[in-house]
């Protein structure tokens, strides 16, 4: 998780030291916005990838269930991106695209993860960790900033306990 929270600092401070390069048709802060949201998005999904093809070493059961949790965690990730992009203007094919992009890591990585479980399993710890320390990163400093500035910080914060709520239902759910 560190490593992830030292990688998210870095990125955001080289960005403020660099011009950000044009994102669509997105400029300036829009642009250095999608770019930190497209780029997190894509990197913590190798971490993922390879968690899908480790996981199918411990058989097939633990496979089709971390390949389902990880699919279905997709789709809101995929609309994190879209919900940042729309909005400033990206047309909506486009983001489609940039959500397709940004988990295209996964099934490249679950195949050699999947062929050589025994040399990518150490680096599962590792990996999750870092998604886990950029995703937290993200959520706080880049999409609640957006959701407080649109929402009462009442319905926020409903919605939040009430995903927490839905995310939790749904491992329970694929658990059994
Ligand atoms: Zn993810």
């Amino acid at each position: 998780m560190a490593s992830g929270l030292v990688l998210v600092v870095l990125a955001d401070r080289w960005l403020d030291r660099h011009d950000t390069p044009d994102v669509s048709d997105l400029q300036g802060a829009d642009a250095r916005k999608a770019l930190m949201i497209v780029g997190v998005m894509t990197i913590h999904s190798f971490a993922e990838g390879v968690g899908v093809g480790v996981s199918y070493g411990g058989g097939e059961d633990l496979g089709m269930f971390i390949t389902a949790a990880i699919a279905v965690h997709n789709i809101p990730e995929g609309l994190a991106i879209a919900l940042v992009l729309v909005p400033r203007g990206v047309p909506v094919w486009q983001a489609a695209g940039w959500a397709i992009f940004s988990s295209l890591p996964q099934p490249l990585m679950a195949v050699p993860a999947y062929l050589f479980v025994t040399a990518f399993e150490p680096f599962l710890p590792i990996g999750l960790g870092l998604a886990a320390g950029a995703m937290i990163w993200m959520v706080f400093a880049e999409l609640l900033p957006d959701a407080n500035r649109h929402l009462t910080a009442t319905n926020v914060g409903t919605v939040v306990v009430l995903s927490f709520m839905a995310m939790f239902a749904f491992q329970l759910a694929i658990a059994h």
